[in-house]
């Protein structure tokens, strides 16, 4: 989409710290790092949110193999982590790309607030 943040990193209109990429998704260090490890997952085509996401596509499961991937370069599988997605407004997302957070390297608690 041509005027979304994400699609807009994805085509490297603006930059941003790529810790990994392939065809159908890239990894970015987070702006405002929640935790030391603190990586989005995005697919670069565009999905304003899991919702959109239809039956029988491959890129959440995608997302997930590529976030195990990350979890090992990052050093967090032993400690542990999180992986997370925002969905609407309660859900806490505030860009409308679909992305997943992949967070660790600190105790993370639960609830979330
Ligand atoms: P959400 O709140 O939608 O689940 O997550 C959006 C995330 O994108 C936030 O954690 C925010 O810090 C991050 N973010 C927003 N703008 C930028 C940006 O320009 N570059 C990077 N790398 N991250 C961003
Ligand atoms: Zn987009």
């Amino acid at each position: 989409m041509e005027d979304c943040l994400f699609c807009k990193i994805a085509r490297k209109e603006i930059p941003a710290e790529i810790v990994y990429e392939d065809d159908n998704i890239i990894a970015i260090k987070d702006i405002d790092p929640q935790a030391p490890i603190h990586v989005l997952i995005i697919p670069k085509e565009h999905y304003e949110s899991i919702l959109t996401v239809s039956a029988g596509n491959n890129i959440i499961s995608e997302i997930h193999i590529i976030a195990n991937r990350l979890a090992v370069k990052f050093g967090i599988v032993d400690s542990g982590f999180r992986l997370v997605n925002n969905c609407g407004e309660n859900g806490g997302q505030t860009v409308d790309h679909l992305h997943y957070h992949l967070l660790g390297g600190r105790s993370l608690s639960w609830p979330p607030g």
